[in-house]
């Protein structure tokens, strides 16, 4: 089930104040999650979360995450300077590579970052920046699972075959490493608390075998992302001690008595996610073949439902527990059909200028947002945990849109 500790008169008072359309995150939500994570891996020594950056990348949630004891795992160079603008450095960042241009690589290794190579090529390319002591190889384990998102399968674009690995970590054992990290998210968005477990078993099985083979030491496995938030009414919230608790039981299988291996996650949706909503006022109606709401936001703001079909629930503020006997498309108005928020959702009765509250929207939704139709991005608030607003990013305005246009005589 969706989030609805915010109440309607909290998302009322954003829009009045900061205008819609508007990303509304919730700090104390947020924290919460960060500490349950926390104690759900409390059994681990050296564990850490490695927040995803790209599914929030806003410095005041950074900020937040930090302080909550959490590293940044960044994929880019602007991912990075957004780390470094918070503060964060040396083995705070995780630096995952995927077909990376070489000079990413070189920040991410001068910033002191922990880096996860993708392939071959990027301890070749590390090489050239200087090998680390600990190292990071991104595993994918094949066979089929997975899916559309992170593959974990044989036509995942990431990482490395199992049988890869070992020339690699000899490779970077010779150019100077002494301990080596192993990387997998096969999956996206699950709701089964298992996946970390059996993705924790394959790491630490995969982990022993090269430290065996190689002599150089198994120092971390990092579990990554994937495990996912409760979209739709009926399906249920990962239970984060249970996930503790039977990664906790694999590791002392594969491990024993050793306590050494640290344990890492990377998880962006599952902590923010349901902390973020989407504001948004109804400015149209309108009755054809079907009954149309048109939304002053659209798939500019909030692409998953149109690039995806996935489902974002939508309460009307004010009218939450309202009857739900009408039946609405929900749509932006963006010159494409698929700029829907919802298809044939029922609703209560909408009237104009009603709040349109779409949740789970504090992950990988602001940060997907884009400038078609000349649609602007629009701005993201904090509700504190004192309970005030702070606006940490303003809306875009057409200045920023023309801003990186080059105008001028051809030569
Ligand atoms: C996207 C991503 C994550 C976070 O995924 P969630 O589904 O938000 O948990 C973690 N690690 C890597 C390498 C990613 O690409």
């Amino acid at each position: 089930m969706p989030n609805f500790s915010v109440k309607d008169s909290v998302f009322e008072a954003a829009a009045e104040r900061f205008g819609t359309p508007l990303y509304l995150y919730d700090e104390r939500g947020i924290r919460a999650a960060a500490r349950a994570l926390n104690a759900a891996f409390a059994w681990n020594r050296g564990f850490r979360e490695y927040y995803a950056v790209k599914a929030l990348p806003n410095p005041a949630v950074l900020r937040i995450l930090m302080e909550e004891g959490c590293g940044l795992d960044c994929s880019s160079q602007v991912e990075l300077l957004l780390a470094q603008k918070v503060g964060a450095g040396g083995s705070d960042i995780m630096f995952s590579a995927n077909a990376m241009p070489p000079s990413e690589l070189g920040l991410a290794r001068a910033m002191g970052a922990l880096v996860n190579l993708d392939d071959r090529s990027d301890v070749d390319t590390l090489t050239g920046f200087g090998v680390p002591e600990v190292v990071s190889l991104r595993v994918n384990p094949g066979g089929k699972g997975g899916n559309q998102f992170m593959g974990g399968g044989l036509d995942a674009k990431f990482g490395w075959m199992p049988s890869q690995l070992e020339d690699g970590l000899l490779v970077l054992k010779a150019a100077g490493a002494l301990r080596f990290g192993l990387h997998a998210m096969t999956a996206s968005n699950t709701l089964q608390e298992e996946y970390f477990a059996g993705n924790a078993a394959m790491l630490l099985h995969l982990g022993l075998e090269l430290e065996r083979k190689t002599g150089l030491a198994l120092d971390f496995v990092n579990l990554s992302g994937g495990l996912g938030i409760p979209y739709r009414p009926e399906e249920k919230t990962n239970d984060l001690a249970l996930a503790g608790e039977l990664v906790r039981r694999e590791y002392r299988k594969a491990l024993g008595e050793r306590d050494d291996v640290r344990v890492f996650t990377e998880l962006g949706r599952l902590l923010t996610g349901p902390s973020g909503f989407l504001l948004s006022r109804v400015l149209h109606l309108k009755r054809t073949y079907r009954d149309y709401a048109g939304l002053d936001a659209s798939a500019a703001n909030l692409l998953r439902p149109a690039m995806y079909g996935a489902y974002h629930h939508a309460t009307v503020a004010g009218r939450r527990d309202a009857p739900h006997d009408h039946v609405y498309d929900l749509t932006g108005p963006l010159c494409e059909n698929n700029d829907k928020f919802a298809v044939q959702r029922p609703l209560p009765e909408l009237r104009l200028g009603d709040l349109v509250v779409l949740h789970d929207a504090g992950a990988h939704a602001h940060a997907m947002g884009y400038q078609y139709n000349g649609r602007l991005r629009c701005a993201e608030a904090l509700h504190t945990t004192g309970g005030g607003f702070r606006l940490i990013r303003r809306n875009e305005t057409p200045e920023d849109y023309f801003a990186t246009l080059v105008e001028g005589e051809t030569e």
